[in-house]
């Protein structure tokens, strides 16, 4: 294997090339695994984060409220079962600033840090197919020649930010929450808009209705909502979670999504008495599980939908106290419950309820641009801001590549190829790419719709199983098929076709981005579904992957 090296660049006499074995692009829950495994394996390895520390989304979605929608007790490395042990969370759904500590600790445990070079973007990765290596620059004015290229640069961390006209124009703050400043934002005496109700502006508008003195939300796309239950962990909690390890080492990876529970019942076995008990006891839960794990009928069959659906508007209905204008702002009525991606809130719709806050109807009247005084809206109106909280989500799936200049064999483009169709194989790698090994993107499990720590640790260890399998092969280049790619797309359609999701518009589509090519972005056939499939080609030799 090489060893570390320092030699000229060639044909850019001003900057000195370093060589690695493999290059992992992101510092966040897979990049940290990512980088520990491969080191282990004895290869010369290093990240990159344009983050100044590690986290990834825990560290840039450092905005009020912010916090897991997956228990944390399950959202978890299981590799070392000390590491687990030796971490004690303070409540089921901790906010993002004990996450943080929690991604510093795994980080100092494994030793990362002196792997990990912060503060320095990669901006681009061409393969050369003499060498079949990769060289990569980043926007500290380095070029890195490595073999293996892996990203880990995270399904959600490419914000949509620049998305109105006269941004630059507005006289107060502006801030998108996935670029959250890390000094303290004072939202006392001001008049706040937050734009988006996504998972993400449900946490911001629950956390700061009382903060404000008055929050307008501007409301396109209804969401249907889950309460969350979030008690405090006593020592014995603590003392009990950490007594199921193994169970979750067992159970996590083989679920429909990654998460400790998984549908049990079929629709059908159940009277309709029996389906209710069954719906409010879940409800009741506080968790996703009424989205992941009540019946599965609700992502294929519309009859089924539509039931559970009006059970959960029954009870925002409630919560909203009929209030028809607001009923009809945030209630959905023309999407199935779990087909977009379900927040958990505390108190949310209540913050409606409050004499200080409004939510405004941009359906039929968008917001047309943000002018020096705040939002103007297409009919004229301009609602006075003294800060702006863009909630507007993040160019899924895509988008951290896509913002990368990737040129794989002939030079061809990434951001060109992904803009024409979205195709990966396994979510792995991507024909035309050799020696690029791909976490996080599209056709594999992800966007909540998996425990990401569950699926991210399963394609980190696939990846440094893979490598190590080509290095006792002495084999340097691997690259997917185009009949394997072909398969693997055709699979990931037909798969996503037959649910309700992909019948509907949202990001989970791509169809929050103009232009983006429709596409389910997540696999849809279940994360246990997704690792056995994965599994049998590794121990198939890496069937439909080439190899030389
Ligand atoms: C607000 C929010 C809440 C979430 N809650 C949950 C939850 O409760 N449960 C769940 O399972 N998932 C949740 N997710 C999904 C979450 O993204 C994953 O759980 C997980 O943290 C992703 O890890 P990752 O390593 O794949 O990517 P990330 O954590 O996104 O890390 C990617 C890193 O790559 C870096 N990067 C990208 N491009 C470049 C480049 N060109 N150069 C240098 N660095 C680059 C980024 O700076 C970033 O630090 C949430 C996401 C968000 C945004």
């Amino acid at each position: 294997m090489d060893v570390e090296t320092k030699e000229k660049a060639s044909g850019n006499g001003s900057s000195d090339t370093k060589k690695l074995d493999a290059l992992v692009i992101g510092a966040g829950v897979a990049g940290l695994y990512q980088l520990h495994l491969l080191r282990k394996q004895g290869l010369n390895v290093r990240a990159y984060d344009s983050a100044s520390d590690v986290g990834g989304t825990w560290y840039w979605n450092r905005y009020p409220g912010a916090r897991f929608d997956s228990e944390a007790y399950i959202y978890q490395y299981l590799f070392d079962e000390d590491l687990y042990k030796d971490w004690s969370w303070s409540e089921r759904f901790p906010g993002q600033p004990e996450i943080e500590r929690w991604m510093q600790y795994i980080t100092d445990r494994l030793d990362l840090r002196k792997d990990i070079q912060f503060s320095t973007k990669i901006t681009e990765a061409h393969y050369n197919e003499d060498t079949n290596r990769w060289t990569v620059k980043t926007d500290q004015g380095e070029t890195i020649d490595t073999q293996y290229l892996i990203t880990c640069c995270g399904m959600l961390s490419a914000p949509l930010d620049k998305i109105f006209p006269g941004q630059d124009s507005f006289k107060g703050e502006i801030f998108h929450t996935g670029h959250w400043p890390h000094e303290p934002v004072d939202f006392a005496g001001k008049r706040v808009g937050v734009i988006g109700i996504g998972a993400t502006g449900i946490q911001v508008i629950q956390t700061i209705a009382s903060e404000a003195e008055q929050l307008k939300v501007f409301v396109r796309t209804p969401q249907y909502v889950l309460p969350m239950l979030n008690p405090k962990y006593s020592a014995d909690d603590v003392k009990a979670y950490k007594a199921r390890f193994k169970e979750f080492q067992e159970v996590l990876p083989n679920t429909f999504t990654g998460f400790e529970y998984d549908f049990e019942v079929a629709w059908e076995d159940l009277t309709p008495e029996e389906r209710r008990e069954r719906l409010e006891n879940i409800y009741a839960d506080g968790s996703l599980k009424l989205w992941l794990a009540s019946f599965s009928e609700i992502f294929f069959d519309e009859e089924i939908s539509e039931e559970v659906s009006e059970f959960v508007r029954e009870k925002m209905r409630e919560r909203l106290k009929h209030d028809p204008r607001l009923c009809d702002l945030l209630i959905p009525k023309d999407y199935g419950f779990g087909t977009h991606r379900v927040p958990l809130e505390m108190d949310y719709l209540e913050a409606y309820l409050r004499p200080n806050v409004e939510a405004v109807g941009v359906r039929d009247n968008p917001i047309e641009a943000v002018v020096p005084e705040g939002l103007k809206m297409a009919d004229g109106t301009v609602h006075e801001l003294d800060m702006i909280i863009m909630a507007t989500g993040f160019d899924a799936g895509t988008g951290a590549l896509t913002r990368i200049d990737i040129r794989g064999r002939e030079g061809r483009s990434l951001t060109e190829d992904w803009g024409n169709a979205i195709r990966t194989t396994m979510g792995l790698q991507v024909h035309g790419y050799p020696n690029m090994f791909t976490t996080a993107v599209p056709l594999a499990p992800s966007a909540a719709l998996c425990n990401m720590t569950t699926c991210l640790q399963q394609q980190a260890e696939w990846i440094n199983d893979c490598i190590l399998y080509m290095r006792d092969q002495d084999r340097t280049v691997i690259e997917p098929t185009a009949e394997m790619e072909d398969a693997w797309v055709a699979h990931h359609n037909e798969t996503a076709d037959a649910t309700l999701i992909s019948k509907t518009t949202g990001w989970y589509l791509g169809s929050n981005v103009p232009g983006k090519p429709r596409c389910v972005l997540s696999y849809t056939g279940g994360v246990g579904t997704y690792r056995q499939k994965c599994d049998e080609v590794a121990a198939g030799g890496y069937q439909g992957f080439a190899m030389r």
